[in-house]
């Protein structure tokens, strides 16, 4: 069986539907599962809607309009392969509404994250199920969340493994042998029931997850890049296909925060050694990156880049030295409330660490910071340059018109951390 990802730049709009229906005519007679995003940027948009409704802002409904009218303008250049998804997501659109017109008495932020932003995969998917069977394409529509089982961590949901199998194996693989099946990426569900996610960009892990407990024959991740190249070509003009890639050099981009995969993909197919494709589908005849543990040593440095960063440097009120006892409590407390720390530093009486800007995470950690006696110095709107598999690189062009506030060397790796002049 083979695992297809398509992200939510695949099905932007209504051509990228008809695209994505294409891409899969080529496989028709063969096992497919796929699974999908919410379409563009449509996950950003029910951010929006999570605040405003979470804080009370008032422009839930101004956000409830631009969802919908989003979702209704892609049925509408669908025309009548649309119809059957008109009813689907109307009631989908009905339901979000009626949890953004309760007053919300809830006070676990994240818990509230994970019940709105579900529907832009639940949308996403019935759109393209419902088109696909429009085109004659017969194929089953599975909600995830009757699968995928996790913990009650609400927008970083870790798998519950054992459980995850065995539904797979025993209910979803007989029906994935007999259809096509169409999936959403990045939900799952906890014990209680309640919808759970499993972090930012997290649908290429919901496809390893599906992979691993089927044993697929191996995992595509369709993307608007020809595959994994050595630098986000939105940033860096030299950037380079990179045809193989190990299992261990894909899970250490991925970890510096190469956006192209999430970096929890690859551990379950390094598992059960299945390959990873990462292909375009623009282009879909390019054969694009092929990850597996028959790749050549990669042969080339690769650059990540990754801002906005924040460095935060802390030390004791008390002048005491930051030892085993203050760096567990400070770990402590980052994991808590999923602060990721990026690279970090240490001395008798400091410790640094830089990870990615995030406001509301950061109200929190002050108190904690603040109630453990610590004093927090930070530094926002900063960058981190990572170059991977050539730390003797020249990077002066790179960081050309920058301050260099942080360095760190390792055998494969060099990190930079930079502000601006
Ligand atoms: P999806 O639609 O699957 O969510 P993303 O937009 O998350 O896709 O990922 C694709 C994007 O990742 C590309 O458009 C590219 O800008 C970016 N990217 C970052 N690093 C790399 C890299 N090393 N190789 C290829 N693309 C990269
Ligand atoms: N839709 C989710 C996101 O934008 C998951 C994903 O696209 O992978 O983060
Ligand atoms: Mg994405």
């Amino acid at each position: 069986m083979k695992i297809f990802k398509f992200g939510g730049a695949s099905v932007k709009d209504a051509e990228g539907v008809r695209n994505v229906a294409g891409i899969l005519s080529r496989y028709s007679g063969e096992q497919v599962l796929v699974v999908i995003s919410a379409m563009g940027k449509m996950t950003n948009m029910l951010e929006d809607l999570v605040h405003a409704y979470f804080h009370h802002t008032g422009s839930a409904i101004a956000i409830m309009k631009q969802i919908r009218e989003f979702h209704y303008q892609i049925l509408s250049d669908l025309g009548e392969d649309s119809i059957q998804s008109i009813n689907d997501v109307d009631n989908l659109l009905l339901e979000l509404e009626c949890l953004v017109e309760n007053p919300n008495n809830l006070e676990d932020f994240d818990f509230v994250y994970d019940q709105i932003v579900c529907f832009g995969e639940l949308i996403s998917t019935r759109i393209v199920s419902n088109y696909l069977l429009a085109k004659q394409t017969r194929n089953q529509w599975i909600d995830a969340r009757n699968f995928i089982l996790t913990d009650n961590r609400y927008r970083d949901s870790k798998i519950d493994w054992a459980k995850t199998e065995h539904l797979i194996s025993s209910r979803l693989k007989p029906l994935a042998e007999k259809n096509l099946v169409i999936t959403q990426g990045f939900i799952g569900r906890d014990s209680v029931n309640a919808t759970t996610t499993l972090g930012r960009e997290g649908s290429d892990y919901s496809a390893a997850i599906f992979a691993y407990c089927l044993h697929a024959e191996s995992v595509t991740i369709w993307k608007d890049v020809s595959g994994v190249m050595n630098a986000d070509p939105r940033k860096f003009a030299f950037a380079q296909l990179i045809p193989e890639l190990s299992y261990n050099d894909c899970i250490e981009l991925a970890y510096y925060g190469a956006s192209v995969i999430h970096p929890k993909t690859i551990q379950p197919l390094k598992a059960r050694n299945i390959p990873l494709y990462v292909r375009s589908f623009i282009h879909p005849d390019e054969m694009g990156t092929t990850v597996s543990n028959q790749a050549k040593p990669l042969n080339m440095p690769c650059y990540i880049h990754k801002s906005p960063q924040m460095m935060v440097e802390l030390s004791t009120r008390d002048f005491t030295f930051i030892v085993e006892d203050t760096l567990r409590e400070i770990f402590a407390m980052l994991a808590e409330n999923k602060v990721r720390c990026g690279i970090m530093q240490n001395s008798a009486i400091s410790f640094k660490f830089v990870s990615d800007q995030n406001e509301s995470r950061w109200s929190k950690l002050k108190v904690l910071f603040d109630n453990a006696g610590l004093v927090y110095e930070i530094k926002e709107h900063l960058e981190l340059l990572t170059v991977y598999n050539g730390v003797q690189t020249k990077t002066d062009e790179l960081t050309a018109g920058k301050k260099i506030l942080m360095q760190q060397n390792s055998a494969t790796t060099l990190h930079l951390v930079l502000s601006h002049q």
